[in-house]
């Protein structure tokens, strides 16, 4: 197997970054595609999965194919409005979700969509992913909201999708399933990994007994920890804190902060203060 910066490529690889040619693009997407086919996270043609091109092109799977067979000369071009440019097959409906991230969020270049079916049951029974349970999840995406459902494919569910892009990574859609973005392909499949994850450890905790949320006090300690970790928070400033065992009551707590947290809390927010200019 060739090697590439010393990682091993082997045909089921997926490589972190978006610094790939498109070839190499259109490999991986494959590759998501049959990961989230064995995982079963889509069924039959279900789910979509695409990248934004170094030459500002989205790359993705066609329509009415089951994404888990899908060889690379079934992806489809399109532009950001839209318009097919590349492919002999024809393109999802659900792509308009994929552009409302490219469009709204310049530091997205991959998006991932399916209906995992422990996350989606939550999503029909109207539920978010809002708890504050898991340390990974609290640190890596805050919480996972629901988006309320609109007609797959359609302007409404961008409508409704909308105010949610520029502040979360990963949503659910109400009645429908789950939608992630990332900066890369490989982080946007993690993301719908954790998704599924955390509908499945929050489903057995609630088995188990009653779910034991983090205090106010914690998550706030568990957000500072995001920089030691090198999380980078979505640019919008309207992210909700998930759900606490004390529903903010000591919000105003003190906390302590390492001078390098603190350092980069006051650099996350002047770089939003800037992009919003
Ligand atoms: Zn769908």
């Amino acid at each position: 197997m060739p090697a590439r910066g010393g990682v091993q490529v082997t045909p089921d690889s997926v490589l972190a970054g978006n610094h790939k040619n498109e070839k190499q693009h259109r490999r991986e997407i494959c590759t998501v595609g049959r990961w989230m086919y064995q995982r079963e996270y889509i069924v039959a043609c279900e789910g979509n999965v695409s990248v934004r091109l170094s030459d500002g092109r989205i790359l993705t799977t066609p329509t009415c194919m089951n994404k888990g067979t899908l060889e690379p000369d079934d992806l489809v071009v399109v532009d950001l409005d839209g318009r097919h440019l590349e492919g002999t097959r024809r393109m999802s409906s659900e792509v308009l979700m994929h552009l409302l991230f490219y469009r709204l969020r310049p530091d997205v270049s991959a998006v991932c969509h399916a209906h995992p079916s422990t996350a989606t049951g939550f999503a029909v029974a109207g539920r978010a992913l809002d708890q504050a349970l898991l340390p990974e999840v609290v640190i890596g995406l805050g919480k996972i909201p629901l988006v309320r459902y609109a007609t797959p494919g359609t302007p409404e569910l961008s409508q409704a999708l909308e105010p949610y892009v520029e502040n979360y990574d990963a949503l659910l859609l109400a009645n429908h399933g789950a939608v992630t973005c990332g900066p890369d392909l490989l982080t946007a499949f993690y993301r719908m990994e954790t998704i599924e994850h955390t509908a499945k450890i929050t489903l057995a905790a609630e088995n188990a007994g009653s779910p034991k949320l983090f205090s106010s006090r914690e998550v706030a300690k568990l957000m500072a920890a995001r920089v030691r970790y090198g999380v980078v928070a979505p640019p919008g400033n309207g992210a909700e804190l998930p759900v606490t065992s004390d529903g903010d009551e000591n919000v105003t707590d003190e906390i302590t902060l390492r001078r390098a947290e603190l350092d980069a809390l006051i650099e996350d927010a002047v770089r939003k203060d800037r992009a919003r200019r």
